[in-house]
Formats: C-alpha cells, structure tokens, sequence
C-alpha cells in the first residue's frame, strides 16, 4: 500500500470535480506518465489486464490459430479462446520458462495469425527470434507483458516490443492500480481502435462503429496507480536485495534451480521462482510447499497447473506435447516477496530449504 496520505490528497479534487470516471484528468495523467515510465510511445488503460489483452487480440482482427504457451496464467489461454481463436501450445526454455522460439515454426499452419508469448515472471522472451519468425510468415506478436512491469531490453521498454504488449496492474502484481492494466500498442491506428473497445465501441458521442465492452479505468483506481508510480523505483530497489539474498542462499543447493536472466535485460524483481528437482534435492516440490506452510510461509505453485490441463481444456489439448513446460510446472515453486518483506525472514525460508 502506498502511503496513505499521499493517495487521500490525490483523490480529494475529485470532491470537485465529481468526475470519477470515464477517463478523466488522474487518467490522463497515469498513462502519460506510465507511458514514459515503460518507454513506449502509445499506452491505453484499462480497468484489468485482461480485458486489455482480449481488446488487443480482437482490435489486431486475429483469426484461426494463435501460438501461446501453456506456462502461464488462466488469462492469456481463455483470452484467445473467448475471442473465438484456437490457442496452439508451444512448449517453453528450461532455463527463463517462456517460450521457446526455436519450437515455433514446426507450429505454424495456413490457420495461424498470431504469437502470443508470455514474459513469464519478467524475463523476457527472445524478442529478436520471435519477431523474425512474426515478419517471415507475416503473424501479429502480442506480449502478456503482466509480469513485466518496468522491464527493459537493450534499453528498450519491452511494451515496445511487437504489436502490443499488455501489462497488468493487479494488485498482486510488481505496480498496481488494485486493478487495472493496459496495452502498449505499436500504432496510433491500433491505440485509437483499443480506446474505442474499452468504452463500448463508441468513437464519437453518436457513433459506434464496433461492437466493445466497458474496461475503463476510474479515476480512484488511476490515482492509486499514479501513488504507487511514484514509489516503484523503491520497491523494485527493495526487491532486488530481497532476491540477491535468496539466490545467494539457495544456489548452492543441490536440486534447487533459479531461473536465468537474459542477457541485456534491466529486471523489476517480480517474482522468485525456485525449480525443484525430487530425485536431487530429496523432496519434492509439494513436499516443500507444505513445510513452509506449516511455519506460516507461503509459498505459490506458480504456475501449476498448465492451462492446457484446466479441466475446462484438457479434453482439448495434450499437455505431453509441452514436456518442458510440464516438468517445470510440476517442480517450480514461488517464494514470498515484497518490498518490506525482512531479511530476516528471507533467512529464515531459506533454512527451512536448506535444511529440508
Ligand atoms: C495477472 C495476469 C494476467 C491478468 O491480469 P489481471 O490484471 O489480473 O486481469 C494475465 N496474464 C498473466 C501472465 C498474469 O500474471
């Protein structure tokens, strides 16, 4: 939470001006200033992430076949299917769990319009690869960005990489909003189409030219987005000490794997996924849930299970088919963090891991 006074002063204008939403001043003055703070050039805004991703998948007019990635959250596989598009599983790398480009084209039939990767916990997808793959058979790429807040590639702003990217401002995620998210979209074209869908398709007071959904941001969601903006740089500076003890700790365990960072990525410390191998470490991943949980740590099976094995989509798809994903998913596990999450606790959930 941000400091209570600061987000009571942000808000009291709105005594005045009584317009609390529809896209109002505290709006316009968050996507200004996370647009710049993201580096890209156009951002819209939306009351969550994934209404933001379902409008850019269906303002790009994808059709037929979209390659995804099941290592993900239940957003990014039903906001494909809830577009009437067939989702088509890429499996993922070992080492940073998003996709792994080198499976894409073995995946691409005449159906297929789109790649829809994930930066999963903030790494960031091979860009390069995936979007020299996009330009031959001429497909959209669509980043899920949720994680990804404040993440930057080659000194670039990774919303800026392909045709939009989405960001979430849940409240569990690194920025936030309580809810909220946006699209960072290529195009002025693309941006326009995007603000038109959130607010019912409507392009001017007469006229609606589409058929959109209401996704609007208010006004008191957008002024606790413009608080937290200002103190992200802190909490990510918190984080990453945070993290730099944990991995110091935890890499010297035998069986216990820590993702890898991509080479020239400026990270946002998001999350702290641990892999557990049973056969080395002595126990598995659900076994060390439970230890922790039974000293009052919580720790998440993020994410497990994969989406292609919900019960609203296994009769559909075959999780065998992702081998990575799937032994990744059965094995990772992520830990507490936060800005003020203390260090001594930190060591403590460390010793309780290595310790067994
Ligand atoms: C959080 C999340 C979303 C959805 O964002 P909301 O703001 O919660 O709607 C989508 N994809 C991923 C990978 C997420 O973690």
């Amino acid at each position: 939470m941000p400091p209570f006074e600061e987000y009571i002063e942000t808000i009291k204008p709105l005594w005045e001006s009584a317009r609390v939403t529809n896209c109002g001043a505290i709006h316009e003055e968050l996507e200004r200033l996370a647009a710049r703070y993201l580096k890209v050039g156009g951002l819209s805004l939306f009351a969550n992430g994934h209404l933001a991703l379902s409008a850019a998948i269906s303002t790009l007019g994808l059709t037929g076949e979209v390659i995804t990635t099941p290592f993900t959250f239940a957003s990014t596989t039903h906001a494909i299917v809830e577009n009437g598009l067939e989702p088509v599983f890429c499996d993922i790398n070992p080492d940073d769990c998003t996709m792994d480009a080198s499976k894409i084209e073995t995946l691409i039939t005449d159906k297929t319009s789109a790649i829809l990767p994930v930066h999963v916990y903030g790494n960031a997808c091979d860009t390069d690869e995936i979007e020299r793959i996009a330009k031959k058979h001429q497909l959209k790429v669509i980043y899920d960005a949720a994680h990804a807040f404040g993440v930057e590639l080659n000194g670039r702003g990774i919303g800026s990489y392909g045709d939009a990217a989405m960001f979430s401002f849940h409240a569990t995620k690194v920025f936030h909003s309580v809810e909220g998210g946006a699209v960072a979209s290529s195009e002025t074209e693309l941006k326009k189409c995007l603000e038109s869908k959130r607010n019912f398709g409507l392009t001017s007071p007469d006229n609606v030219e589409t058929i959109g959904f209401n996704a609007k941001m208010s006004e008191f969601h957008a002024a606790m987005g413009l608080v937290n903006l200002r103190h992200l740089d802190e909490q990510i500076l918190l984080r990453k000490k945070i993290c730099e003890r944990y991995a110091e700790r935890l890499t010297k365990i035998p069986g216990i794997k820590l993702p890898k960072t991509r080479q020239g990525v400026k990270r946002n410390y998001a999350y702290f996924p641990i892999v557990i191998n049973e056969k080395e470490y002595g126990f598995d991943r659900d076994t060390v849930l439970e230890t922790l949980a039974s000293h009052g740590i919580f720790a998440r099976k993020y994410f497990y299970p994969l989406t292609s094995d919900f019960s609203c989509y296994n009769k559909r798809f075959d999780s065998s088919l992702t081998p990575v994903a799937r032994y990744i998913s059965g094995r990772v596990l992520t830990l507490p963090l936060y800005g003020n999450l203390d260090i001594e606790t930190v060591d403590e959930i460390c010793r309780l891991i290595e310790s067994r």
